[in-house]
């Protein structure tokens, strides 16, 4: 089959082979395998570097872990995106929640989210990557059928004043009302900017955080988030290292 994909994960493979983990449009989540992708560079284009995206062509055979990739047609290379070590640790926090949680059935709109999301990321300034790659990761998750509640009670679904603080409960599924916030095991008060800026973000808009401690605080949710509606607790490594911002000295 042909269908457009990205390199979320890739490795090397024997002499001349590599394996990659390929977001597609048609299949979801597929590790393939390129044999002699190291050779040649005639069916594999330039690059089958990470995120870089194009029209694969699978073999896909039931049963097997790993898909044949028999081409791949470069048309997006994104090499900003190694340029910067806030957008490579953005991007790689991405790559990762796609492939840990993503299935191999087609998505499409899971495929534009990631593709929306690396894209943002790679001409984001350096000083924007976080809060760009905070947006993306909140549309991965509505693509995976997790979207917080922001504006109604994710319980008795009242209504909730945008101008308000409100009680954020991880369990429940977003905010909460006063009522059932009571009710609510272990929440955080969001602020009426930490709302607007998960709104703007879940509608596919962008909303930038200056201050460096928002940007923690945000992190710490979505991190919180993950945990609890993918049930999954094998660490998320990438996530962690763009959390702590290891790679670029700013938890020094
Ligand atoms: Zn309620």
């Amino acid at each position: 089959m042909l269908t457009a994909a990205v390199v979320l994960h890739a490795f090397d493979y024997l002499e001349s082979s590599r394996i990659l983990k390929l977001v597609t449009r048609d299949a979801g989540v597929r590790s393939v395998l390129a044999r002699g992708a190291r050779r040649s560079k005639k069916r594999f284009g330039s690059a089958l570097d990470l995120y870089a995206q194009g029209t694969a062509e699978l073999q896909i055979k039931p049963g097997r872990e790993l898909d044949t990739l028999t081409s791949f047609d470069v048309t997006r290379a994104r090499p900003q995106l190694a340029a910067d070590l806030a957008r490579f640790t953005g991007a790689s926090a991405i790559a990762e929640l796609t492939l840990r949680f993503a299935r191999d059935a087609a998505d499409p709109g899971l495929f534009d989210a990631v593709v929306h999301a690396l894209d943002a990321i790679a001409v984001a300034a350096p000083d924007r990557a976080r809060d760009v790659t905070l947006a993306g990761a909140w549309r991965v998750l509505a693509e995976l059928g997790v979207a917080p509640t922001i504006d109604s009670c994710a319980e008795c679904h009242a209504g909730i004043e945008s101008g308000e603080p409100a009680m954020f409960s991880h369990p429940a599924g977003g905010v909460v009302c006063a009522r059932c916030g009571h009710l609510a095991r272990g929440g955080r008060t969001l602020p009426p900017s930490a709302r607007a800026a998960l709104r703007d973000w879940l509608n596919g808009d962008s909303h930038p955080l200056a201050d460096p401690a928002d940007v923690r605080a945000h992190q710490r949710l979505l991190r919180e988030f993950v945990r609890e509606h993918l049930a999954d607790e094998r660490p998320l490594r990438a996530f962690a290292v763009w959390e702590r911002d290891e790679w670029t000295g700013g938890a020094a």
